[in-house]
């Protein structure tokens, strides 16, 4: 079958092109994407050297399953997880299932390992890698069963997309990895898509003192609608956070705040939230920065812990359907989430904006199925 995806060329561009999706093998499904969220790994992914269909976020329909496939039938609702657990390794049976080892994504693969997940797919007659085995930015995609969870139908599938990345990494840092407790203070750093889902966690956690940090003030505003319960804005004469750090200290009797996020994929700003919390508080870095930084040790004194967790410990089968009843209570947000949606041929602009940090998420919308007349308006 033909479809359109979004194509990387690994040296910083890209391009929509029809691509050729066969049908599921043994254990694989055939997904048709609806909503894809973008974020800023999509435009990491653009230097991946080597063409690759973009996007690890998305939602979508069963269209057909391979043999041996016993969790999803065809017309299933489904949301896609990058972080495919196999079940079965040291870290999948230690209930870190975000972490499992035999699922690493292609780009982190040698070239000559990844081609056991680009089968099924081409480009121009020619074997293609996918973004994190999925590329959700493609109106067809095949994956292993394990990658996919019931997407229930109170979820709208724009809504939904974003889920599978910036709203389990913000809600799961909080949940899982920090582990913010009831009355405890929190600092955030950042209110982009993840930086919203942070203070929303803190929220439903109990936190009784959300202090958003940003630039800009149009994004503490949206802060605030999402539970911050002070704001901070940073000048540009405050490169360091010196002046930051001060307020923070003054709003927390004088000591700092009980835990602090970075979430502003920033390099230099990595270690920044050392500066936000007490003595024996918790620092947690959500933007998974590689880039060499230097910290002064002293930043980590007294007795402060620094964590960067990868994907909020995200456990798919205990995660999202928690996210999705928090949503149909009315506690999390995720339409507010999407303050943009696109065509695929309009990525350009989605990506453009998400950079200029204009879109809290921005979501491509595929038009090719009834489905969206019928269930999905939104
Ligand atoms: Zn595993
Ligand atoms: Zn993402």
């Amino acid at each position: 079958m033909k479809t359109l995806a979004a194509i990387a060329n690994g040296s910083g561009g890209f391009a929509v092109e029809e691509i050729e999706v066969s049908h599921p093998q043994p254990l694989e499904v055939l997904v048709q994407i609806l909503a894809a969220g973008i974020c800023h790994t999509d435009h990491a992914s653009l230097w991946w050297k080597r063409p690759l269909i973009m996007g690890h976020e998305g939602a979508g329909i069963v269209k057909a399953v391979g043999a041996g496939v016993t969790r999803f039938m065809p017309g299933d609702r489904v949301l896609l997880n990058w972080a495919i657990p196999c079940g079965n390794c040291f870290q999948c049976r230690d209930q870190s299932p975000s972490l499992c080892e035999w699922s690493k994504p292609a780009h982190v693969l040698a070239p000559s390992c990844a081609h056991a997940h680009r089968q099924g797919t081409t480009l121009r007659g020619v074997p293609v890698d996918r973004s994190f085995n999925l590329g959700t930015l493609a109106g067809l995609t095949l994956v292993r069963q394990e990658a996919l969870s019931p997407l229930p139908d109170f979820v709208p599938f724009s809504s939904a997309c974003i889920v599978g990345c910036g709203v389990m990494t913000g809600f799961g840092s909080v949940m899982n990895s920090a582990k913010v407790k009831q009355g405890s203070s929190v600092a955030v750093l950042g209110v982009g898509g993840v930086g919203l889902n942070v203070i929303q966690g803190a929220r439903i956690a109990g936190a009784s003192k959300i202090i958003a940090i940003a630039r800009k003030s149009a994004r503490l505003e949206t802060a605030k609608r999402f539970g911050a319960t002070h704001t901070i804005q940073v000048g540009r004469d405050d490169p360091k956070l010196e002046r930051a750090a001060e307020e923070v200290r003054l709003l927390t009797s004088g000591r700092g705040a009980d835990y602090a996020f970075e979430a502003t994929a920033i390099p230099e700003l990595a270690f920044a939230p050392l500066r936000l919390i007490r003595d024996g508080g918790v620092a947690l870095q959500l933007s998974g920065i590689h880039d060499p930084v230097s910290v002064d040790m002293q930043a980590f004194m007294w007795n402060k812990t620094y964590l960067a967790p990868l994907y909020g410990n995200c456990n798919p089968e205990i995660d999202f359907p928690r996210i999705f009843e928090l949503y149909r209570k009315g506690e999390l947000k995720l339409d507010e989430l999407v303050t943009a949606t696109y065509s695929i041929r309009q990525l350009p602009t989605a990506l453009q904006e998400m950079l200029d940090g204009r879109s809290s998420k921005s979501v491509i919308l595929f038009d090719h199925s009834e489905h969206f007349k019928s269930n999905d308006a939104s």
